[in-house]
């Protein structure tokens, strides 16, 4: 009963939550360090569901208490690490995060490069009719369509940040202290071990 209480009482986001659910607050939303899904209601019960139930394997591996609070600390300073790597991308010519957003939602679905310049017409054509009523209309219309989103740049956005998971992969390899190798043999056409 008393946890029901507390859980209706606090509508906002708890800090504890990083430690035990690996969560932070983002724009308002509680958001998983590890998909990146967004929870809009804050509430205890509901972050610790997907936690338990989308992150199951996390959930076994790092039990509640020490060893589960430094597993989401390190997530947490490399999620960091990376938006960070954004902010100094972002800051350089005429790239901007919208950019790099764009780009990885397209790969993220396993859509072509070439699919930048379809989501930028969509989303022109929306913004036309979503913000008819709104005063700035003009503005969110032109920082889109100043949204480079070609080919070209999806690819590019694309190479960098695979270039920068890769980095990250062999830092990360290079400062643990062990790390297993999980090898599996397949035969080719005619039976040879590969
Ligand atoms: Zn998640």
């Amino acid at each position: 009963m008393a946890k029901r209480k507390k859980d209706d009482e606090y509508r906002t986001f708890q800090d504890e939550w990083t430690e035990e659910f690996a969560f932070v607050e983002r724009a308002g939303s509680a958001v998983c360090l590890m998909c990146n899904d967004k929870i809009a209601s804050m509430k205890r019960s509901n972050v610790k569901r997907h936690f338990d139930t989308r992150h199951a394997t996390f959930a076994s591996k790092y039990p509640a208490g020490d060893s589960r609070k430094k597993a989401c600390q390190e997530l947490l300073s490399r999620v960091q690490a990376s938006q960070q790597q954004l902010h100094v991308w972002t800051r350089q010519g005429d790239y901007n995060s919208a950019s790099f957003a764009g780009s990885l939602a397209i790969v993220r679905n396993g859509k072509p490069f070439t699919d930048g310049e379809y989501a930028k017409t969509l989303m022109l054509d929306v913004a036309n009719e979503l913000f008819d009523d709104l005063p700035n209309k003009d503005k969110i219309i032109k920082r889109i369509q100043d949204m480079p989103l070609s080919a070209r740049t999806v690819h590019d956005r694309t190479i960098m940040m695979a270039k920068q998971v890769e980095e990250t992969q062999v830092k990360d390899i290079n400062a643990a202290p062990f790390f297993s190798l999980a090898l599996d043999e397949s035969t080719d056409v005619s039976h040879l071990a590969q």
